[in-house]
């Protein structure tokens, strides 16, 4: 089952939280990838999911998107925009899985701007990213004021991580804010490594970051 409600109280931040990793992903993938894969026949695309398969199976040596019971899946969180919904509201990407067709009825009447986030379990590890990107989408403060910290860093080596992370150029300031500003520690520990140049803007930019979102958190 998934659960749906609303975190803000304009209810322009819905989370969607399902019980386990595989539920979330299986539910997600098509959306999340129409809105920002790395893959340019997928992103802002119409594809199957066996097409997305193959584009991400030949891009990251094996379908490691969606968990199942043996494969732990890439991905623990999602988040997308409400534009996306639009060509899965219009048919485009028929036939839609259940869960898929169970999201698209959930939104089908709402109108924008709304922004959907997605975590499972107790959401712990994920949920305030997903918040960051969210409101980076639909509170133009908030994102007025990250783009002022963000603005005229050399940012060249963490987009560089972030593009082997896998996420695409159109998202690399959002990411950045979100990892930088609320998965500090894990970003640095993971992925920065041994990045001196990307370690220092981490550190600089993080606590300011990290504020601004406590801040703004609903
Ligand atoms: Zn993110």
């Amino acid at each position: 089952m998934l659960e749906l409600s609303a975190l803000d109280k304009k209810k322009q931040i819905i989370l969607v939280k399902a019980e386990d990793k595989e539920t979330l992903s299986r539910t997600f993938v098509r959306f999340q990838e129409h809105y920002e894969s790395p893959c340019k026949q997928i992103r802002g695309k119409i594809f199957t999911l066996g097409m997305l398969k193959r584009a991400y199976s030949n891009q990251n040596g094996a379908w490691t998107y969606v968990s199942n019971d043996v494969i732990d899946g890439d991905w623990s969180g999602f988040n997308f925009p409400s534009p996306t919904l639009d060509p899965f509201k219009d048919g485009l990407f028929d036939p839609l899985t259940q869960e898929e067709q169970a999201l698209v009825e959930a939104f089908r009447h709402r109108s924008g701007p709304y922004y959907v986030i997605g975590v499972y379990g107790d959401g712990a590890l994920t949920i305030d990213h997903e918040i960051a990107h969210a409101l980076y989408s639909v509170n133009p403060k908030y994102r007025k004021e990250v783009d002022a910290i963000l603005d005229g860093l050399a940012l060249g080596q963490v987009f560089k991580i972030l593009k082997k992370m896998g996420y695409c150029k159109e998202v690399f300031h959002d990411e950045t804010h979100a990892y930088c500003g609320v998965d500090g520690m894990y970003f640095e520990e993971k992925w920065v490594k041994e990045n001196k140049e990307a370690k220092k803007i981490v550190r600089e930019i993080g606590p300011k970051l990290r504020e601004l979102f406590e801040r703004h958190k609903p």
